[in-house]
């Protein structure tokens, strides 16, 4: 395990330009952050709203927090407030809620909808078939304040490559799919948010547009 900054540029040089890196650092110390963020790193995934409101506080305005947990609706007025993206929409309703807190906000909060591809029960997201049969141009109109930017998902977590690479090949598959469908015109469904430590470069090969990059960046972390 080298260093915050070595770790960060090996991974730029690594990844195709045009695709976003998002450094997670939920568990790690504001000082971890700078020293991303001294190289150069501005966008940062956090899981929990109580955590990031800690480290939003303390760190520069510049940076991009991204939110990447279940987010509860009791938390919404409070991560759109500091969220530039929210990535783990799981269900109509809180996008519904995000989307009424960010009009009171007076914001516009993109967002993208998870998807559950992996086979462990415990990830949570739309179901593929789910995400087909609604119709997300008049959810898109009717909600003002979200922007529908594009799908996150996670892979099961599994040394098996094959799985992994069918689960990315899947939801890529849907993304084109439901762009296809509801956003050929609009131009904003345009991320497709996975890959992790153990599967970025799988899921760089199957069409990610943002990967999702904690470990490999800061270390492995304390659990909690
Ligand atoms: C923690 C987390 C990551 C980063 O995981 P690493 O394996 O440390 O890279 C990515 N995405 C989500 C949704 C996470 O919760």
């Amino acid at each position: 395990m080298g260093s915050i900054p070595s770790n960060i540029e090996a991974l730029r040089n690594a990844l195709p330009s045009g695709v976003k890196l998002v450094a997670v650092s939920k568990t790690h110390s504001p000082e971890e952050i700078m020293t991303a963020y001294n190289c150069g790193q501005r966008i940062f995934g956090e899981n929990r709203v109580q955590e990031l409101a800690l480290k939003f506080n303390q760190l520069p305005g510049d940076i991009k927090w991204h939110l990447i947990g279940h987010l509860q609706s009791n938390k919404v007025r409070q991560a759109v407030k500091m969220a530039d993206m929210i990535e783990s929409v799981d269900t109509l309703k809180l996008l519904e809620v995000i989307n009424n807190e960010s009009a009171q906000e007076g914001r516009m909060t993109d967002c993208l909808l998870q998807v559950h591809i992996a086979s462990e029960e415990t990830k949570s997201g739309f179901l593929p078939e789910e995400l087909l049969s609604i119709d997300l141009i008049s959810i898109s109109a009717a909600m003002a304040n979200v922007r529908i930017c594009g799908l996150m998902g996670m892979a099961t977590f599994t040394d098996n490559h094959d799985t992994v690479r069918s689960e990315f090949r899947s939801l890529k598959k849907l993304f084109d799919e439901i762009r296809g469908k509801y956003f050929q015109t609009s131009g904003i469904f345009t991320e497709l948010s996975m890959g992790m430590s153990g599967d970025w470069q799988v899921a760089v090969e199957e069409g990610s547009t943002m990967i999702r990059v904690g470990t490999l960046i800061f270390g492995e972390r304390i659990k909690r």
